[in-house]
């Protein structure tokens, strides 16, 4: 069972989120990780293993950043490695998302979006997400999150952040619990 927090406030982000992934330790998972907004750039961390060792993982890191979201992975597609960790990103790194639940038919959605030239780097079914992200963006993000749920079939709790809305975390979430 997955685990997702977000942060949006006056304070760092990363301490918050590293401390609200602790506390989701209990559910079980088996890798981590955490993307942050800094000076309009999204920053990926993440790693097979604890929340610790995602720490120690972003210990030299510039992590001033006040905006972030972090999960826990349980994974269900794709075996439990780095590059299977959550968050997921398009190709342009200007968009990230992370993901509790199933998306079934993201074989089909994959096929698709390989045709349309995007290149996937993990074996989960979230990455899709992320490129139809990017595929569907035009300036709007509750027009590019709408379409792309509309493509999808499945369970889904989701955190996603736009590089280009820095202020801003959105979510949506179907048969799969999110506050
Ligand atoms: N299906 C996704 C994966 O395997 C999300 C798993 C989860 O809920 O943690 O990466």
């Amino acid at each position: 069972m997955c685990g997702i927090v977000g942060y949006i406030g006056p304070k760092e982000a990363c301490p918050i989120l590293i401390n609200g992934l602790k506390r989701l330790e209990y559910r079980g998972y088996d890798s981590a990780g955490i993307a942050l907004i800094h000076n309009n750039n999204i920053q990926v961390y993440k790693c097979k293993g604890r929340v610790q060792d995602l720490e120690h993982h972003m210990e030299l890191e510039d992590t001033s950043a006040t905006i972030g979201m972090g999960h826990t992975r349980w994974a269900t597609h794709g075996e439990p490695n780095d590059a299977n960790a959550h968050p997921h990103t398009s190709m342009n790194g200007l968009f990230s998302i992370v993901h509790n639940g199933i998306i079934e038919n993201y074989i089909p959605l994959k096929k698709k979006m390989q045709d349309k030239g995007y290149q996937f780097i993990s074996e989960t079914d979230t990455e899709v997400l992320a490129h139809l992200l990017d595929y569907y963006y035009k300036g709007n993000p509750l027009e590019a999150i709408t379409k792309v749920l509309h493509r999808v079939e499945g369970s889904y709790a989701l955190g996603i952040m736009f590089a280009d809305q820095p202020d801003k975390i959105f979510a949506a979430r179907k048969d799969s619990p999110l506050i």
